[in-house]
């Protein structure tokens, strides 16, 4: 289930926007699957989830492909909440691998201060899930736009500039196994966008200094394994870029994803 589909119009839509003139049909956002979606728990029905929002769900004749992000997802209120994101914040926590925020325990009263507006997205895979059920062009509540922060299929071959501090959704290619002497790191390799077989890909490259070689070590022996169970692998990697370089200094900035196909 997803909270934004595409439209006929070529345009995305929120199943909660009852101000939307558009009627449908509706399509899975994930160009590789694309299958048609209806618009579900609606005010007018009996509510199934209580608690989560209307949403878009796959016809039971044609589901979703294998791996799609948006085949079980269970959109809560929780999930879709950014409170007091930061992109700052947010990165700088990422990379030296502790947490950005903590989450409200159930008695702190609702008081609004800056101790209790924090962070509610903290980790990798949060952003993510709150990035896939919104438009590339909303913004959080910091004001960035959510493309400039997450490259993905669905927006890859947008032109204008993003934040060098972003995650990019890559396929894992391999793990270099020495210490490049030229360039001064172990690298992992990886490309962007996935492969759809007709796309001229480009390298990315996840680098660590030497003194991070335990780090490089233990993620390249957990990727390779990934790897080698189905084939393709995809990961979702959060840090600085530098045109198609990130430097890996926490475990935190890279989070294995379902997998596709
Ligand atoms: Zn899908």
């Amino acid at each position: 289930m997803s909270r934004v589909a595409l439209g006929k119009d070529g345009k995305s839509h929120y199943a909660d926007d009852f101000c939307d003139s558009y009627d449908g049909p509706y399509f899975c956002p994930n160009p590789k699957c694309g299958v048609e979606m209806r618009r579900k728990n609606l005010g007018t029905e009996v509510k199934k989830y209580r608690d989560i929002k209307p949403y878009f769900s796959a016809t039971k004749s044609r589901p979703h492909i294998d791996g799609c992000e948006y085949k079980n997802t269970c959109l809560s209120y929780a999930d879709l909440d950014a409170t007091g994101f930061c992109t700052d914040t947010f990165f700088k926590a990422l990379l030296s691998g502790g947490s950005s925020g903590k989450r409200k325990s159930v008695d702190t009263p609702l008081i609004k201060d800056s101790v209790h507006n924090e962070n509610k997205l903290t980790t990798l895979n949060q952003l993510y899930l709150y990035c896939l059920q919104h438009k590339d062009d909303d913004k959080l509540p910091d004001q960035t736009i959510i493309y400039q922060i997450f490259q993905d299929e669905r927006n890859w071959n947008r032109s204008k500039p993003r934040n060098p501090f972003r995650m990019i959704r890559l396929e894992f290619d391999n793990a270099g196994k020495r210490f490049s002497d030229k360039y001064k790191c172990y690298a992992l390799w990886c490309f962007f966008p996935p492969d759809d077989g007709h796309t001229e890909r480009d390298k990315y490259r996840l680098i660590f200094r030497k003194d991070q070689e335990e780090l490089f070590r233990a993620l390249a022996k957990q990727l390779e394994s990934e790897k080698g169970k189905q084939g393709k692998l995809f990961i979702l990697v959060g840090g600085e870029w530098q045109r198609k370089f990130c430097e890996i200094t926490s475990k935190r900035q890279i989070f294995i994803l379902n997998r596709h196909r």
